[in-house]
């Protein structure tokens, strides 16, 4: 899943990319509006964090324009908007989701406690509320960041965690290379690699015959055995 952080307190953004980055998350930094205007009609986030207090604005306003439609995103998802406000600014928590936030975590914050919500609104309408996807017999937590295939444990790096997850939340759907390149790898990532075809054969590897299935001209499918 992919991320994008607005905040520009440089120490804090660091830290979030870092620890995020590190739980299987693609992760973006934005340290304005501005900023975070461009990435967000260029990229498909899964998920904002938003700060309130801005350099150049601030982000009720980003947030009323990802809603309103003022802001057009490419992807076909709803962008989710977890606000990071101020200790105790109560009007900051209420104005949040009166713009349209899905949730707040007031500063400072455990990483813990923003991982949990994080999976909390990434689910929302994907795996049906929890924090375990199934397919046949494959199972991914995404709280514990572990995969069981048959109940045996299968060893898989971030990104091929990442792609797995993604693929899980759309069983029987063909999945493009571009898609997966959105959602699991950052802005770092360079389209023109070969890094997806990768992946998804090493992770095929992973799981033995019949799970990945190759469209070709399209992408991948998930076909559940
Ligand atoms: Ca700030």
């Amino acid at each position: 899943m992919r991320l994008l952080v607005v905040e520009d307190e440089e120490d804090l953004a660091e830290g979030l990319r870092v620890g995020l980055s590190r739980n299987g998350y693609a992760v973006d930094v934005a340290t304005g509006v501005a900023q975070a205007h461009d990435r967000l009609t260029v990229n498909e986030y899964d998920l904002m964090l938003l700060d309130v207090n801005l350099p150049d604005g601030d982000g009720f306003e980003l947030c009323r324009a990802l809603r309103t439609g003022a802001l057009v995103t490419p992807g076909e998802a709803d962008v989710r908007v977890l606000m990071l406000t101020a200790r105790g600014a109560l009007d900051d928590r209420v104005r949040g989701l009166d713009e349209g936030a899905d949730d707040y975590l007031v500063k400072p914050f455990a990483l813990a406690e923003l991982l949990a919500r994080i999976r909390a609104l990434l689910r929302r309408d994907t795996n049906g509320g929890t924090a375990r996807l199934v397919v046949g017999d494959l199972e991914l937590d995404t709280a514990r960041h572990t995969v069981t295939l048959a109940g045996a444990r299968l060893a898989l790096t971030p990104k091929e965690f990442g792609v797995l997850e993604y693929l899980m939340t759309r069983p029987d759907h063909v999945v493009a290379s571009e898609e997966l390149l959105e959602h699991v790898w950052d802005a770092n990532a360079d389209p023109f690699t070969q890094t997806v075809r990768v992946t998804v054969g090493t992770l095929r590897r992973k799981l033995g015959e019949g799970w990945i299935e190759t469209v070709v001209g399209r992408g991948y499918r998930l076909t559940g055995s």
